[in-house]
């Protein structure tokens, strides 16, 4: 398949250029993400996510464990990010997602780094928590393409997202993956930290949809497009139906959604009896029942 990244025209016609400089000018008084602390980035300072100007990378190699049509046979070339804007209790990263571990990079060695992922095979170049480096990264991806990075990028997220900031992203990204963590305000609050997360995540899934559309896959490889993944919580805490009616209903029914069954207790989830366990399957199969019954079709097993 012939393929070009979409962020080739914007990188030849110069745009991503002012782009740079206009997230660049958002870390001054950051409102990168809803937090919107307004903390001088540019100075040194740090708000809720504990970032500064500096962009800090947990690691950036390929990886096997991801949805099926991002590793085919090569691998996607995941790029893991230190720190979060969200303090999700049950984090399973949490010394590079809170203790920030991680090494400090230039824009220019990630985009080193990012060819080397190219180089050894990759699919995607898949960028894991991005949301508060976002001008670093699009300054990597932009040193990256004058340098012959041809890969698609994936914006690999909570769904805690600004739509200002989506907005300076689009033609950049080519697959937007965002979690739909919560349809239910009180568990967002509690689990995350994230009060407002089911109206900003929807707004934000919104956007993107409107960016790139449903999921493409072309010879078992994911190109272009959206892919939504929602965590099963035990007890219904992830307030799983509404998120998917949300989904089939205000998205589209073609949505590829990983309904995830993966979640274990850890970091601070034993303080919370009602999520201090995995998931029983018969709460899964309910779960892959409700998504079936509105329509929605791929990315889950569908019987
Ligand atoms: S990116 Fe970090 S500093 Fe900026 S608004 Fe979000 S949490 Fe606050």
């Amino acid at each position: 398949m012939d393929f070009e990244p979409s962020y080739m025209a914007l990188v030849d016609s110069g745009e991503i250029d002012e782009r740079i400089e206009k997230l660049y000018a958002s870390l001054e008084k950051c409102e990168i993400c809803p937090r919107k602390c307004g903390v001088n980035r540019l100075q040194g300072e740090m708000g809720y996510c504990k970032a500064d100007a500096n962009l800090v990378v947990s690691s950036a190699q390929p990886h096997f464990w991801e949805e099926a049509p991002l590793v085919g046979l090569g691998g996607s070339g995941t790029v893991f990010l230190s720190n979060c804007n969200l303090r999700c209790v049950y984090c399973q990263n949490s010394e590079i997602s809170h203790g920030g571990e991680g090494v400090s990079m230039t824009p220019e060695q990630l985009a080193d780094s990012m060819l080397y992922l190219q180089r050894v095979g990759c699919h995607n170049i898949n960028l894991v928590t991005p949301t508060h480096y976002t001008p670093q990264l699009v300054r990597s991806i932009a040193i990256a393409a004058r340098k012959g990075l041809r890969l698609p990028v994936v914006y690999n997220c909570s769904g805690y997202e600004s739509v200002e900031t989506l907005k300076l992203l689009d033609g950049i990204i080519d697959i937007y993956m965002p979690d739909m963590k919560y349809g239910d305000v009180e568990s967002a609050k509690l689990y995350s930290d994230a009060p407002d997360y089911v109206e900003v995540s929807k707004d934000a899934v919104r956007e993107m949809h409107a960016q790139v559309g449903d999921l493409v896959i072309e010879m078992d490889i994911a190109w272009h497009g959206l892919l939504i993944r929602h965590l099963l919580l035990p007890n219904e805490r992830a307030g799983s139906l509404k998120v998917l009616e949300f989904i089939a209903n205000e998205i589209s029914k073609d949505s590829y959604v990983n309904i995830m069954f993966q979640y274990r207790p850890s970091y601070e989830a034993f303080e919370f009896k009602e999520i201090s366990r995995p998931p029983f399957v018969e709460e899964y199969n309910v779960v892959l029942d409700m998504a079936r019954g509105l329509g929605l079709h791929r990315g889950f097993p569908n019987l």
